[in-house]
């Protein structure tokens, strides 16, 4: 069975991300880009499968320009077999991307796809869930669990209080949660392994998919900014505070 992980190149989750100054969006010059860190726990978490003898091949793909080759190479440094680019420099919404990725699955025909649970750029969440409705498969979302059986998965998923275990037919959609696993870092032979292991390259042409956005962004701000605090002298001055001035006591 042939895993399919599509992986999206994102802003590193260690840099403090910047606002453009025209508020058109947010500063990408010269910042550091990663991989979506969902997505190394989808990474992970197909990785773990193939190695317990339940998947053959794990195939990342990503969509987005040429630079978007290192965020494949990366997850292909962890362990995955080969990659696939559908290169574009156009912004492309979560629903193009799910019709690009169908038409990959279509080629490719795995018996998973896991995806991370949303991308931290635009937090959009969707994705998955779009592949799963064009497919006209089942999902699994947020998974904090994967039980492969012989035709169906087992996915535990992180709900409001508690945890849900959904019981999936193969084919089928899973999109990682944060506890699912802990991603393992490349090693530098596998690195250097990585950079034989093939990449294909594909426009979103081949697909028949234009990169038309439907939605258009007004307006990008950053969160404001928190007020100074005060040093207080003693916890009866904090109290007094409390009291008088902030009306919480
Ligand atoms: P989103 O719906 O944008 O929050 O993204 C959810 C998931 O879809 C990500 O964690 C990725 O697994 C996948 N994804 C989204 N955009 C891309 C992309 N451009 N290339 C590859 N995978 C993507």
């Amino acid at each position: 069975m042939k895993i399919l992980v599509p992986v999206k190149r994102v802003v590193d989750y260690n840099v403090k991300v910047r606002v453009k100054a025209d508020g058109s969006g947010v500063e990408l010059a010269n910042v550091k880009m990663s991989m979506n860190p969902f997505d190394e726990i989808a990474v992970e978490e197909a990785l773990r499968l193939k190695e317990a003898g339940k998947a053959t091949e794990i195939i990342v793909v990503s969509i987005g320009p040429k630079q978007s080759t290192e965020t494949i190479r990366t997850g292909l440094a962890m362990g995955a077999d080969r990659g696939i680019l559908v290169q574009t420099d156009d912004i492309v919404e979560p629903l193009a991307v799910a019709k690009v990725l169908k038409g990959i699955v279509e080629e490719e025909e795995p018996g998973l796809v896991i995806l991370g649970k949303q991308a931290i750029d635009d937090d959009c969440n969707q994705t998955g869930q779009m592949l799963a409705a064009l497919l006209g498969w089942a999902q699994g979302t947020f998974a904090s669990k994967v039980d492969l059986g012989d035709s169906t998965v087992d996915v535990t998923r992180e709900i409001d209080g508690g945890l849900q275990t959904v019981k999936l037919n193969m084919p089928a959609i899973v999109t990682t949660d944060l506890r699912l696993n802990e991603p393992r870092y490349a090693s530098l032979p596998n690195i250097m392994k990585a950079k034989k292991k093939p990449i294909a390259e594909k426009t979103l042409a081949d697909f028949g998919v234009e990169a038309t956005p439907r939605l258009k962004v007004l307006k990008t701000a950053e969160p404001a900014s928190r007020q100074a605090g005060v040093k207080v002298a003693s916890v009866d001055e904090l109290v007094s505070k409390l009291k008088n001035e902030a009306g919480v006591l």
